[in-house]
């Protein structure tokens, strides 16, 4: 059996090396490296694929976020609502723009923004919420935009996890996870569903004036050359990316099938385990599995996560501590009964291995070892 990999980025090279190598040594040949037409072919077939006007590449996720909130005009003191279980990058930008984080609880079925939660939240100075599509899941966008469009407030998707999930409106039409807010954002980090070989990332939206902004903040605020208008940043996917993301990208819908279909061979393993929760898939999203995570119950998860290493499974603790607990962001506003599901989940979850290049042997041990483990 191969070696069990978290993330097994080397077999899936493997299948498409032929592809990457040329488009890698075609960039080199062109010297075209920053903001060469691998950049710009890419950006065109990202919108298609995503059905969205405008897609501007940036350097990485966090980058995103932040540009994200510059382009809509965020100030100082504005609060922005965001969810306490989630990776940091979220929160940091909005502390980073001198912007008010308000973390609020999560829903313990889908691990996303609670709508409920967000409500209570809203005050006289929120100005955007900014969900997180966990794990490869959309959070309730329906609710959370009819709320948003009550209070007047932005909705800045987080879609660093979920490139490729379908949010269903309960009219049965569907959005691709980060078209549906005024602006999404995603990552292109290696061990990201669509990722690439090195840092990457890029931001979505359907409004022209904003794509026109936000082109310009990329680039040190420069809508022509030498001229700045606005504060910017230096934020480029380089070509040597974008090259590579174009040979994956054909590859995404496989992809997350390849997840799903891991995800549903764990969930029958796993099925009515009293010491397990398989994760809900709501009828208002489709899953793309960025992470498989089980909820542990009656039962020590650090011991199950030290049992799994013990056995050459690697796993992960996404995530260990809930953000309003963190030093950088801790708030005397914060109450812990505010955060009773995510002070939960942050003890009960484990994320297994996922990726796209399982061998089913692998996930047999997986599972297996999991099952003798509980039954011992
Ligand atoms: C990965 C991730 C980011 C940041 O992406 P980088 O490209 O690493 O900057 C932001 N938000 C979430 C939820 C993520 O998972």
């Amino acid at each position: 059996m191969k070696k069990i990999q978290m993330v097994d980025l080397k077999s899936q090279y493997d299948n498409i090396k032929t592809q990457i190598n040329s488009a890698v040594l075609n960039v080199f040949e062109s010297t075209a490296y920053i903001n060469g037409p691998e950049v710009k072919e890419f950006q065109k077939e990202l919108e298609d694929y995503l059905n969205v006007k405008h897609v501007i590449p940036c350097a990485n996720g966090t980058d995103a976020l932040q540009i994200a909130m510059m382009g809509l005009g965020l100030q100082p003191g504005d609060e922005v609502i965001t969810a306490d279980f989630t990776f940091a990058a979220t929160v940091e930008v909005i502390a980073l723009l001198q912007l008010t984080p308000v973390l609020v609880d999560v829903h313990p079925d889908t691990f996303n923004i609670d709508i409920e939660a967000v409500k209570r939240a809203i005050t006289p100075k929120t100005k955007a919420i900014v969900p997180v599509h966990l794990f490869g899941q959309c959070a309730d966008m329906e609710p959370l935009l009819q709320l948003a469009k009550e209070h007047h407030l932005y909705v800045i998707e987080d879609n660093a996890q979920a490139i490729g999930a379908d949010y269903i409106f309960s009219d049965g039409t569907k959005k691709k996870a980060g078209t549906i807010g005024i602006v999404g954002t995603t990552s292109f980090f290696p061990s990201k569903n669509l990722g690439c070989y090195g840092d990457g990332g890029a931001i979505f939206t359907d409004d022209d004036n904003l794509a026109h902004k936000l082109r310009g903040i990329v680039n040190h605020g420069m809508y022509q050359r030498y001229y700045h208008d606005v504060i910017g940043v230096n934020s480029r996917l380089d070509s040597v990316q974008a090259a590579i993301l174009r040979v994956k990208l054909p590859f995404l819908d496989a992809y997350c099938d390849a997840r799903r279909k891991a995800a549903e061979f764990y969930n029958r393993a796993f099925a009515n385990h009293p010491n397990m929760i398989t994760p809900t898939i709501s009828d208002f999203s489709t899953h793309v599995f960025h992470q498989y995570t089980l909820r542990i119950n009656n039962a020590d998860r650090n011991v199950v996560h030290q049992h799994l290493l013990e056995n050459q499974i690697p796993n992960a603790i996404y995530y260990p501590v809930p953000l309003h607990a963190q030093k950088a962001y801790a708030d005397v506003r914060y109450q812990e009964e505010d955060f009773k599901v995510t002070n939960e989940l942050v003890e009960t979850v484990i994320s297994l291995p996922m990726h796209t290049e399982f061998e089913e042997e692998q996930l047999k041990f997986i599972t297996q070892t999991i099952l003798d483990f509980f039954n011992k």
